[in-house]
């Protein structure tokens, strides 16, 4: 029988009912898939090492005997943890697992069998391991004279030798003998039959390419099927392009991935360039004069972003821009004065933040800095009393006010704007299409003005933030002292308790952050409930204030504005500060088990600190069991403030799940493509969708009609 990419995958040779069932379960439904089912890693035999000549970030392979299989419970949890112990003549290394393929898995691994071994070669408290390797007994598959082998992800039911035999069958059955196919005759609609647009047309033979020939030329790409036959059948003299991910069959497939999603990103950018907005001509001269008013001058950084957002308003399609900068870079600055040139063009501009207590503060700057130039400022948020509301939404609705400072109350139905030119929506909450379309009137958009101070890799953020300009402000205000940061342990508490108390007696205002809200039973955490308590037992002349997630939204405001108002000295919190407030006069921060964050996480928890005249302090304290990693983290915190920085650092530990995760969470399935490995082919991969949506917005050619139909599912994928 002749095969298609969308043929079940059981009517393939060597496949029964028993494998099908088993391939199903893992997502393989059609002989396409099965080709899709990518290798996680190859194994270089040629290049076998000794166990005594690895180094800590090698991507290895070696053979070795197990000298010991045991497991271990991971803490006070259930959960298992299992090392295989490995040696040659050279030396021995653990191979840690935290998770169990399948039950029976470590119990094949017989004390004195041969095994070969292949991953990451992890420095761990002074000794060197392996996570999570690729491990295979010697002489249970039949291809153990190959010199280079792919590795696929363990399965129960099948071995990896089997896989790769029904593997080699779909390759010669597709791609080195393929032959036509009839159309089926049952009239059968499928959702899982993909590329086949034609029910009853004769299906396409073999694989089929989704690229237009022009694509693969320019950006130098195998064709779909070659790469596809590769990555299972690698040539053995490319050993190591394979293991680096670095051969064109691999680029072919990583680029592929990242493409669908760029595609999406630049069409959502080209439906927004159609989209119409009033192009603003206000009077640069008014902007300089609110400007000249200011204590300070802007810094370059701050000029470069204003002038882009300046040019992005002159134009007759809606600005969608992101400012993105460090706590404290002076980006409500940028935001305000881009809301005098909306003025000046005869519109109103909205500021929207996530909390009442941050839409009093913007407030306020605002009327200071803006009601002597005459532009009026009123609040919107969902605890005015009923008369004031009452008040600022006439005054909205009829023109007099020219910038509204609000919260989400300000995008509800009731709230009418006259002439609504600038949206500005500071920290970046998620704001969603049905959102922008409730601010359009008339069918004209206003333009948007995004403002985020988590600082992204720039690698990452053209895809985190592929729909948007970006504007970087990668530069502080002049004078700035970095706040002073230290690790300490245990045996240092009482000295830190005095410093904080030295402190407090010099007028300033503390912070203890906790990592969890009650005490877990999983670790025993301190917890900044029980803390609170004890704390304030034990320095019963301070005052402390609590804060934690549990509490609600008008609770935690209310203590914000206690702290902020100096009613008590040290607030004890949980990760819930994250995103607060400006308490100038705080300058000391002390985060409990700082070996349990991110190091995004401390970088956001560590810009409370260090917002007024006072020199600033963070300690980091840390238990005496912290891993390798946790102790870099710490001396990161240590030896740097800039946040691009610390998310570079960020990004090479823990990959790009923590970045996306706040956006695009769906980036993180890809298969074969890694983004901290592979920016330089996401970076052409994005320049191709954006060149083919330049040449053919609507994918109207008929060379791109498959790309148009891909780009339909990839749109369905990420909705949702
Ligand atoms: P963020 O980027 O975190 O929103 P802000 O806009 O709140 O930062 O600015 C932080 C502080 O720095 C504010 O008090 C602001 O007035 C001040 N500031 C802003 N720009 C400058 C500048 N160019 N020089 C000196 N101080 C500035
Ligand atoms: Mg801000």
């Amino acid at each position: 029988m002749a095969l298609s990419f969308d043929t079940e995958v059981q009517y393939l040779k060597g496949v029964g009912p028993k494998l099908g069932d088993v391939l199903r379960r893992r997502g393989v439904h059609t002989v396409g898939d099965l080709l899709e089912w990518y290798p996680r890693g190859y194994e270089d035999r040629r290049a076998a090492r000794s166990i005594s000549s690895l180094e800590p970030g090698d991507l290895v392979s070696i053979q070795a005997q197990v000298l010991n299989v045991r497991s271990m419970q991971m803490g006070r949890s259930r959960r298992k943890m299992y090392e295989v112990l490995v040696g040659d003549s050279s030396g021995r290394i653990s191979c840690m697992y935290f998770r169990v393929p399948y039950n029976g898995y470590f119990e094949r691994f017989q004390i004195q069998s041969q095994v070969r071994v292949s991953g990451k070669v992890m420095h761990y408290r002074g000794r060197l391991q392996f996570n999570h390797p690729d491990i295979h007994l010697v002489g249970a598959d039949e291809e153990d004279e190959d010199e280079l082998l792919p590795l696929y992800t363990e399965t129960e039911g099948l071995r990896p030798g089997k896989l790769r035999k029904v593997l080699s069958q779909a390759i010669h059955d597709l791609i080195d003998h393929p032959q036509e196919v009839k159309a089926p005759k049952d009239k059968i609609e499928r959702k899982d039959v993909r590329w086949v647009r034609d029910p009853y047309a004769p299906r396409q033979v073999g694989v089929p390419e989704s690229f237009p020939g022009w694509m693969l030329e320019k950006y130098d790409l195998v064709s779909r099927k070659q790469a596809l036959k590769e990555i299972h059948q690698p040539p053995a003299e490319k050993g190591d392009q394979y293991v680096e991910f670095r051969s064109e069959a691999q680029k072919r497939i990583i680029f592929e991935e990242f493409f669908w999603l760029e595609l999406h990103l630049a069409s959502i950018k080209a439906g927004l360039q159609k989209e119409e907005a009033f192009a603003m001509q206000g009077d640069l001269a008014e902007v300089h004069k609110v400007q000249g008013s200011l204590p300070f001058e802007l810094t370059s950084a701050q000029n470069r972003a204003l002038q882009e957002v300046l040019e992005d308003l002159k134009k007759g399609h809606p600005m969608h821009r992101l400012v993105q900068g460090d706590v404290g870079c002076g980006k409500t600055m940028v935001a305000l004065l881009s809301a005098v040139f909306a003025k000046s063009s005869g519109f109103q501009s909205a500021i929207m933040v996530p909390t009442e207590i941050l839409a009093e503060q913007h407030y306020k700057n605002a009327v200071k800095l803006l009601e002597p130039f005459g532009i009026t400022v009123t609040l919107l948020t969902g605890q005015l009393k009923a008369k004031e509301k009452r008040e600022a939404l006439e005054g909205v609705e009829n023109g007099e006010f020219h910038v509204v400072v609000g919260t989400h109350a300000l995008i509800q139905k009731e709230v009418q704007f006259k002439k609504l030119g600038l949206v500005i929506i500071d920290e970046q909450h998620r704001f969603g299409v049905d959102q922008r379309n409730q601010l359009k009137s008339k069918g004209v958009s206003p333009h948007f003005l995004v403002m985020t101070a988590t600082p992204i890799p720039r690698t990452l953020a053209m895809t985190v933030y592929g729909d948007l300009d970006v504007s970087i402000i990668d530069e502080m205000p002049p004078g700035r002292s970095p706040v002073v940061t230290r690790k300490a342990f245990e045996n240092k508490r009482s000295k830190v308790y005095g410093f904080l108390k030295d402190q407090i007696a010099k007028g300033r205002q503390a912070y203890i952050v906790y990592p969890l809200v009650e005490e877990s039973e999983v670790m025993d955490l301190k917890d900044a409930v029980s803390e609170y308590e004890k704390l304030q037992a034990e320095f019963p002349d301070l005052k402390f204030g609590l804060l934690h997630g549990k509490m609600k939204p008008v609770e935690k405001e209310q203590v914000m504005r206690d702290f902020r108002a100096e009613k008590f000295h040290c607030l004890i919190a949980t990760t819930v500060i994250e995103v607060g407030v400006d308490v100038p006069n705080a300058n000391i921060m002390v985060i409990e088990h700082a070996e349990r964050f991110g190091l995004s996480q401390l970088h956001q928890l560590r810009g409370r600190v260090g917002r007024g005249q006072h020199k600033s302090y963070c300690v980091l304290m840390l238990s005496y069991a912290i891993s390798d990693e946790g102790r870099y983290r710490a001396e990161v915190m240590e030896q740097t403030t800039d946040g691009f920085k610390i998310a570079e650092a960020d990004l090479e530990l823990r990959g790009p799940g923590e970045f996306l995760g706040r956006r695009q969470s769906g980036m993180t399935g890809f298969k074969m493509a890694n983004l901290v490995r592979d920016v330089e082919i996401l970076q052409a991969a994005r320049k191709a969708a954006f060149e083919l949506i330049g040449r053919d917005r609507e994918l109207a050619e008929k060379d791109h009609a498959v790309v148009k139909e891909k780009l339909k599912q990839t749109r369905e994928n990420y909705l949702g």
